[in-house]
């Protein structure tokens, strides 16, 4: 049974994440580039790591939850002369990124691992930091079924128990969330569109929006989450657009090397681009609804 957790990587999200873990009653090494992040955690119980490896030496799973990619290899597979974390891990420990990542970096990893007899499981959420708070988080998980259910005390601790999915081998966990959040950000341009287009032909937006949610074109974002815009004027700023067009070109890429031509995607992923040009890497994740509002000279509010 898995009892020693290393966990790097501590920003809006690990930093919640790692806290569960602590009060679910693992040992947890923690380690995060920002010293106010680590000290977070570090009050919250977890001992604090002097570095990466640190948190990877005795421990019987290393989890990343980094910003993208290149920051997951390098912590990973090391940078330079500098080694990676794997090769600090013992034979028999369970390597976990919870980031959202590559396909081609998650193999690379794998590759590694094996190497050294160390098991992988590409595990990232959906849930926002609220979820990551509430520890209700979504968490979608490619790897062998044994090395899942080593793992699956890990993922309770930070997820809600009728969203842990096992989705296949290495790579899945991946895929899958890759697609659930080009979904997302697609219906975020189309509900964007579809409104402003109603309210500047004349229809109250209230009218507007309670008929299309009454009608077969329903979805979650048109129901609930474009509200945060409708009813606050926020536009979510928990996840920036840094990391927004980060997800959009990583699904274009997979898109491409699974060989479909996807001129949708293409054309949402420009549009996000667009959007953080205009407000900023930082501006919230629904900020494609901003841009529509600005085109036509309108503000959606209900109220
Ligand atoms: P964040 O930027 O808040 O946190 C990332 C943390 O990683 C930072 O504290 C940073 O200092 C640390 N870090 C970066 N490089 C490091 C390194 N080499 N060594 C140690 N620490 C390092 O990002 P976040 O919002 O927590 O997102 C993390 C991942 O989760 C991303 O892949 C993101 O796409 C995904 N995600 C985020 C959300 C959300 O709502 N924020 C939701 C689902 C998934």
């Amino acid at each position: 049974m898995i009892k020693r957790v290393g966990f790097i990587g501590l920003g809006n999200m690990g930093g919640p994440m790692c806290s569960h873990l602590v009060e679910a009653g693992f040992e947890v090494t923690a380690f995060d580039l920002n010293s106010d992040a680590l000290d977070r955690v570090v009050a919250g119980g977890a001992r604090p790591g002097a570095s990466a490896a640190e948190c990877a030496r005795d421990a019987g799973a290393l989890i990343t939850m980094l910003p993208a990619p290149p920051q997951v290899e390098s912590v990973w597979l090391g940078f330079g002369d500098e080694g990676g974390v794997i090769a600090a891990l013992a034979p028999g420990a369970v390597a976990i990124d919870m980031s959202t990542s590559s396909v081609a970096v998650g193999s690379r990893v794998v590759a590694a691992a094996r190497e050294r007899g160390v098991d992988v499981l590409d595990a990232p959420v959906a849930g926002q930091s609220i979820g990551a708070q509430a520890g209700t988080l979504a968490i979608y998980v490619g790897g062998d079924s044994d090395v899942f259910e080593r793992a699956r005390p890990l993922f309770l601790a930070m997820g809600d128990p009728e969203r842990i999915f096992h989705l296949g081998g290495n790579g899945a966990g991946y895929t899958v969330k890759l697609l659930l959040n080009l979904m997302w950000f697609i219906e975020s341009v189309a509900v964007g569109e579809v409104l402003t287009v109603g309210v500047r032909a004349g229809v109250s937006l209230e009218k507007l929006h309670a008929a299309l949610v009454g009608s077969p074109a329903n979805s979650v974002f048109l129901e609930r989450d474009v509200r945060m815009v409708l009813d606050d004027g926020d536009y979510d700023e928990a996840f920036p657009m840094r990391l927004v067009t980060k997800d959009l070109g990583l699904a274009v890429d997979l898109a491409h090397e699974a060989g479909v031509p996807v001129e949708l995607t293409a054309l949402v992923e420009q549009i996000h681009r667009r959007v953080r040009n205009l407000y900023g890497d930082d501006a919230g994740e629904i900020s494609a609804v901003r841009l529509y509002e600005d085109l036509a000279g309108v503000r959606l509010r209900l109220g």
